[in-house]
């Protein structure tokens, strides 16, 4: 008799409310029927399938956890366990719907005037506009405080020059949240709305082994027309986006484990190793063991964290520990999973591997795992090791 990983071991369902479980199970029962079918290919092409993006819009997860303009408003943990769904399909999935909600619409949304949200909001949450958040340069990566890019006032609207390196989004984007420095403000940084047209130029990022149904790109921005989001002020605007995105991936990446997960427990029932099945190993089974202790460890710090956020208490310290924990806690169970299948973990209809290589950005982006231990290094010892 199987034993179930959330139901069973971890009594997962007896901690959620009922809309709670509703929001995960809509989003699982889409990514099912919908996407799962369609990401071998997808992945293949390199390239989203975008004929997705309304169905994705009527499910509700563009700007899921924010309030009015006809966003779900859900609860962190209700988004959380969106996240998880989505990833569970692809983390390039996840990474389009993290950009599009977390980044980009919480920018305009906490940024932007009330004529702005109006403008946007609506239309992001329905997905007719695409939004890409254009922080990371070639030469500004973990240290964004060294960007380059400039805004100088004309007028009612801001010119920028620059340019911005590997924007998830960018080659579908209608509109960029771009952040810039601003020459009449001593070089503060501020972010700008650059919708797409004369001055912004994407080129994508070729030959990507992660995230490949991901569309990324560069951005040239040679006197861009950009719309001051007047609320932002200082690079801490660009983290505050990036700690509500990297709260949902760090929900998402266990999504992806536990995809990887069932994969390998399903493959040891049926496949034979000298004449008994390879789930009857106890090599095997210590693997499985170890893997389940990394998924509900990362799903119990989730809940935890996500309640905390709901009573407005998450840090960005505790947002860091999540983040490294259970993205470092996928890329381990990804890569035992690819070894337990074998040669066919190699096999990309067995998804296991393109999990692992997914997981390769997701460790990267968002603040790198090491840069996620010095903030929490930071927080320990009172002491930055980052300069
Ligand atoms: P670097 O900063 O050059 O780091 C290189 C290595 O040095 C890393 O191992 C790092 O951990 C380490 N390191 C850095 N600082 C220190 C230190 N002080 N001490 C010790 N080690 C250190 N950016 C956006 O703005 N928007 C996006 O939508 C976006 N999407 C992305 C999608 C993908 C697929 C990828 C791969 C990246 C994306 N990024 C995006 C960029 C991403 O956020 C950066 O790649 C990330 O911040 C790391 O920067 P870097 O690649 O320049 O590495």
């Amino acid at each position: 008799q199987q034993q179930d990983l959330e139901q069973d071991i971890l009594a997962w369902e007896s901690l959620l409310a009922p809309e709670e479980t509703a929001a995960r199970d809509a989003v699982r029962a889409w990514v099912d029927a919908r996407f799962a079918p369609r990401i071998t290919e997808a992945h293949r092409r390199g390239a989203f399938p975008r004929d997705l993006i309304p169905e994705l819009a009527e499910l509700g997860v563009f700007g899921a956890s924010l309030q009015g303009y006809g966003c779900a408003g859900m609860s962190s943990v209700a988004y959380g366990l969106v996240m998880q769904e989505l990833e569970r399909g692809d983390s390039a999935l996840r990474s389009l719907c993290s950009v599009q909600g977390s980044l980009v619409m919480h920018a305009i949304h906490a940024f932007g005037s009330p004529e702005q949200r109006e403008r946007w909001l609506p239309a992001l949450a329905q997905g007719k506009l695409i939004g890409c958040f254009a922080l990371t340069e070639s030469s500004a990566g973990s240290d964004p405080a060294a960007m380059a890019a400039t805004a100088r006032r004309d007028g009612d609207a801001y010119m920028l020059e620059g340019e911005k390196a590997w924007i998830t989004n960018a080659p579908i984007a209608d509109l960029a949240v771009v952040f810039a420095k601003v020459a009449d403000e001593d070089g503060r940084v501020r972010a700008f709305v650059v919708e797409r047209g004369p001055g912004l130029e994407v080129h994508s990022v070729e030959g990507k082994l992660s995230l490949r149904a991901s569309p990324t790109g560069n951005i040239l921005l040679a006197a861009a027309r950009g719309a001051l989001l007047p609320g932002s002020g200082g690079l801490k605007s660009a983290l505050q986006c990036l700690t509500q995105a990297r709260e949902g991936i760090a929900w998402g990446v266990t999504g992806a484990a536990m995809d990887c997960f069932e994969a390998a427990l399903d493959y040891g029932a049926h496949r034979q190793v000298f004449g008994r099945p390879l789930a009857s190993r106890q090599l095997f089974q210590e693997r499985l063991a170890t893997m389940a202790q990394s998924i509900v460890t990362s799903q119990l710090m989730s809940l935890h964290f996500g309640r905390l956020k709901d009573q407005g208490r998450l840090t960005p310290v505790q947002v860091s520990l999540h983040k490294r924990h259970n993205v470092a806690a996928a890329r381990r169970v990804a890569s035992d999973a690819r070894a337990m299948l074998g040669a066919n973990g190699i096999i990309d209809t067995n998804k296991v591997m393109r999990h692992l290589m997914n997981l390769e950005s997701v460790y990267t982006y968002e603040g790198t795992d090491d840069v996620h231990a010095l903030a929490v290094g930071r927080a320990l010892t009172g002491i930055s090791a980052f300069s």
